[in-house]
C-alpha cells in the first residue's frame, strides 16, 4: 500500500490521492481519519481506497493519523457512498455529517477507547401478553429477524394500539440472535417516555442519543455502542448512523414525520437510509405509523414493504369522538363557545385537557389597519411574531428582533394591531377564562433548557398540571391515561401552507393530536377549531379515516404526478442580489432542460421561492419532477457539470434537495 484514496471533508465531490509515509503503514486503514495537506491547510479525510500508483504527478503525503480505531466499518463506507451519491452531497461531507461533533474533535494524543459501562441497575419491566393482532405483526418480524433477511415491514397502527410494545419484544428477539437494535424516534420531546419504556425493559443496554446530550455523555453513549455494551440505540435520526457491530433490526417509529429530513447537506431522509442501511447489513425494517406517509402506504400497496395493521387499541379502548367546530360562526377567535364550555367540565371534574396550536409566540404579525403594511423580517421575506416575554418582534427564520411600533411606518398612522393568535396569547386567555387552573405552555420557547421536557411532561404525568398548551412538540408519542380532552386551537395554520404536502400534513398531525386522548379508562373528546370545515383532511381526521384520506390525497397526487408517482428534485438559486439570482436560476432552467431531454423529466420553474428572501439571501427554485429517480440522477450530474462551466453562476449558490420534504 503505497497510496490511499482519501474523501476529505470539503464541498467538492471528488477523492484526493495522498501517500503513505512508511511509518503510517501500520496505522493506515480503510475507514480511518487521516489529516492531509489541502492547498495551504491541513484538513481532516478519510481513507476510502488504496493504489499502488498514484494517479495525478504531485502526491503529497499524510500529515498525520489522529485516532486509532477506524471511523467507519466497510458496512458505513457503503451506506454513507450511497447517501452521497442518492443525495448529491460529498463523500467526506456524509461522513462527516454522519459523525457526532465530539467524535471528530483532534485529540492531542491518539485516543484509545474508554471503558464507560454503567453499573446502574434497573427493575425491568415485563412484557406485556399481545392480543391477536399484535402477535401477528410480532411473528412476521420475528420471522424475517430469524432468518437475518433485508425487508421492509410497515405497521399501520392506530394510536394506543401497542406498537410500542412490538418493537420491545421484536428487540428482545434481535438480541437473542446476538444482534443489535437501533430505533428511531422523530425528537427530543418524545424520548422521555421512549426512554423510560425502553429503559424499563432493557435497563443499561440501552444507549439514548440525542441533541441535549454533552459532549462527553455522547462521546460515551458512542463508545459504549461500539463496544458492544449497549445493545439498543435509540434517538433522532442521525442515530442511524450509530456504530453497531452487527445489526439486526432497525425501528422507524412515527415513520410519516417531518423531522427525518434532514434540512441541511446532507439532505438525507432518514426512512431512506434506513431502508439502505437495512439492506447492506440484511436486517430487517420496520417503519410505523398511525399515519403512514403517503409514499409508504403506495410501497405497501404495492407489495414493495410488507403491511402490517393493527385496527384496535389495547383493551378495546375507543377511539375519542372528534368534533369540528366552524370558527366562521364565532366571537372569539381563540376559544369557541363549545371548547370553553368542554373545557369547564374537565376542569371541574379534575381531568386533564392538552391544547394544541402549531404557532408559537404571542400574535403572528402587526398589521396596520390603515394601509394594511405588515412588519416584516428585514431579511426575510416573513411577518415578524410578537412575544410577550421579551415585548419584542422576533423573526422565526433568522432570530432579528425589533422593538414594537406605535406608528406605521408607511402611513405614520397610530393603528397597528397584531393579529394571529400564537401559544402565548392562547396561554394568557386560558388564565383570564380560567383563573384557577394550572397550565403549562411547551414550545421552543419554553423548552431551551436541558430538562425541560422531561420536567413538563413528569409533571402532566403526576398531575400537577391541569391544561398542557404546546405546539407540535405535544403532538405524537406522548401517552397520558388522564386526559380526556384534547383542543385543536386552530387546523388552518398548516392547512394553508404552500406545499403539497399540506394536506397530508393536516391529516397527520390532527389524527396524532386525537390520539392523545381517550388512552385510559375515561373516554376521550377531541375538539378541532377551522376555518375549513368542509376539507377532506378534516373531515377524515373527524372520522379517523385513514384509508378514506389516502385514496382522495392519491388521487390528488397522481393527477399532478407528485410523489409518489414521481421524484422531485429542489433547485434553491440563492445569493445577495436579486436580479443575479433570477437570472442564474433562468440559466439553470434552460440547463435543466436541455440535460433532461428526452428522459422523462419535467422542469417546473423558474420561479421566486414561497419565501423569497432568507437571512438576507434571495431565493428562486426550479423543480425537477421525473418518474425515475435514476433519470433524475443522471440529468441532475450533467446538470451540475454543465452550470460549474457557466460564468453567469458566479455570486449565486444552487443548493439541490433530492426528494425535499418541504417547498420552502
Ligand atoms: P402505540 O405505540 O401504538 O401508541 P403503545 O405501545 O404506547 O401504543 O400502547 C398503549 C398502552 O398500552 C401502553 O401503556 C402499553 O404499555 C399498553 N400495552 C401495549 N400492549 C399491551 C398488551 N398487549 N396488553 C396490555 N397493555 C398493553
Ligand atoms: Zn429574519
Amino acid at each position: 500500500m503505497k497510496y490511499a484514496s482519501v474523501a476529505v471533508e470539503l464541498p467538492i465531490n471528488k477523492l484526493f490521492q495522498y501517500s503513505i509515509p512508511a511509518g503510517f503503514q501500520s496505522q493506515i486503514a480503510i475507514g480511518k481519519r487521516v489529516i492531509v495537506p489541502f492547498g495551504q491547510r491541513k484538513i481532516a479525510g478519510y481513507v476510502v481506497g488504496f493504489a499502488e500508483k498514484p494517479e495525478v504527478a504531485d502526491v503529497k503525503p499524510i500529515e498525520s493519523v489522529p485516532d486509532v480505531f477506524p471511523c467507519f466499518d466497510a458496512g458505513m463506507l457503503r451506506l454513507t457512498q450511497w447517501l452521497s451519491e442518492y443525495y448529491f452531497c460529498p463523500w467526506g461531507e456524509v461522513m462527516k455529517a454522519a459523525l457526532p461533533a465530539c467524535m471528530r474533535k483532534i485529540p492531542k494524543k491518539p485516543r484509545r477507547t474508554i471503558d464507560s459501562g454503567r453499573e446502574e441497575t434497573y427493575q425491568r419491566s415485563k412484557p406485556f401478553r399481545l392480543n391477536a393482532e399484535q402477535k401477528q405483526a410480532l411473528t412476521l418480524l420475528n420471522k424475517s429477524i430469524e432468518e437475518g433477511k433485508s425487508r421492509v415491514f410497515l405497521l399501520h397502527g392506530i394510536t394506543a394500539s401497542g406498537k410500542t410494545e412490538i418493537y420491545l419484544q421484536a428487540i428482545v428477539n434481535t438480541l437473542n440472535k446476538g444482534k443489535q437494535a437501533i430505533v428511531l424516534v422523530p425528537e427530543i420531546s418524545l424520548t422521555p417516555q421512549a426512554r423510560e419504556r425502553f429503559e424499563a425493559r432493557f435497563g443499561e443496554e440501552t444507549a439514548l442519543l440525542h441533541s441535549h446530550l454533552t459532549d462527553s455523555q455522547r462521546r460515551q453513549t458512542w463508545e459504549r455502542i461500539k463496544s458492544g455494551k449497549a445493545n439498543i440505540v435509540i434517538g433522532p435520526r442521525s442515530a442511524i448512523f450509530a456504530p453497531v457491530r452487527d445489526l439486526g433490526l432497525i425501528i422507524v417509529d412515527e415513520e410519516h414525520e417531518n423531522s427525518y429530513k434532514q434540512m441541511e447537506s446532507p439532505r438525507y431522509h432518514l426512512r431512506e437510509v434506513a431502508i439502505k442501511r437495512g439492506e447492506l447489513s440484511e436486517a430487517p425494517v420496520l417503519l410505523a405509523s398511525a399515519t403512514p406517509s403517503l409514499e409508504s402506504y403506495y410501497n405497501a400497496q404495492r407489495g414493495e414493504y410488507s403491511l402490517m395493521t393493527l385496527t384496535k387499541r389495547i383493551d378495546d379502548r375507543v377511539l375519542p369522538g372528534v368534533e369540528i367546530v366552524d370558527m366562521r360562526d364565532e366571537r372569539s377567535h381563540i376559544f369557541s363557545h363549545y371548547l370553553k364550555q368542554e373545557l369547564e367540565k374537565r376542569l371541574e371534574r379534575k381531568e386533564q385537557v392538552i391544547l394544541f396550536l402549531n404557532r408559537r409566540g404571542f400574535s403572528s404579525f402587526s398589521l396596520c389597519r390603515q394601509c394594511g403594511y405588515v412588519v416584516r423580517c428585514k431579511r426575510c421575506s416573513v411577518s415578524l411574531t410578537y412575544h410577550a416575554g421579551s415585548g419584542n418582534f422576533l423573526c422565526h427564520y433568522c432570530n432579528y428582533e425589533e422593538k414594537p411600533r406605535k406608528i406605521c411606518p408607511r402611513c405614520q398612522g397610530g393603528y397597528m394591531r397584531r393579529l394571529g393568535v400564537g401559544t402565548q396569547q392562547v396561554e394568557k386567555e386560558i388564565r383570564k377564562l380560567f383563573p384557577s387552573a394550572r397550565v403549562e405552555r411547551m414550545d421552543s420557547d419554553t423548552t431551551a433548557a436541558r430538562d425541560s421536557h422531561m420536567r413538563i411532561f413528569g409533571a402532566f404525568k403526576r398531575g400537577e398540571i391541569d391544561i398542557l398548551l404546546g405546539t407540535q412538540m405535544i403532538a405524537k408519542g406522548l401517552d397520558f391515561p388522564g386526559v380526556t380532552l384534547v383542543g385543536v386551537i386552530s387546523a388552518d395554520t398548516t392547512l394553508s401552507f404552500p406545499d403539497f404536502r399540506a394536506s397530508e400534513r393536516t391529516f397527520q398531525l390532527l389524527t396524532q393530536v386525537a390520539g392523545r386522548t381517550g388512552r385510559g379508562a375515561l373516554p376521550g373528546k377531541v375538539i378541532i377549531q377551522t376555518h375549513s370545515p368542509e376539507h377532506y383532511a378534516v373531515l377524515a381526521a373527524k372520522k379517523h379515516d385513514y384509508e378514506g384520506f389516502y385514496k382522495e390525497e392519491l388521487e390528488f397526487r397522481r393527477q399532478l404526478l407528485y410523489p409518489p408517482f414521481s421524484h422531485l428534485v429542489l433547485l434553491t438559486i440563492a445569493g445577495p442580489k436579486e436580479d443575479v439570482v433570477e437570472l442564474s436560476a433562468r440559466s439553470v432552467s434552460d440547463a435543466a432542460n436541455e440535460v433532461s431531454q428526452g428522459k422523462g423529466i419535467e422542469i417546473l420553474g423558474p420561479a421566486p421561492a414561497p419565501l423569497l428572501r432568507i437571512r438576507g439571501k434571495y431565493r428562486w427554485q426550479v423543480i425537477l419532477k421525473g418518474e425515475k429517480v435514476t433519470c433524475l440522477h443522471q440529468a441532475l450530474a450533467s446538470l451540475l457539470e454543465e452550470l460549474e462551466n457557466r460564468h453567469k453562476m458566479r455570486g449565486v449558490k444552487v443548493i439541490v434537495d433530492v426528494d425535499p420534504a418541504a417547498m420552502l
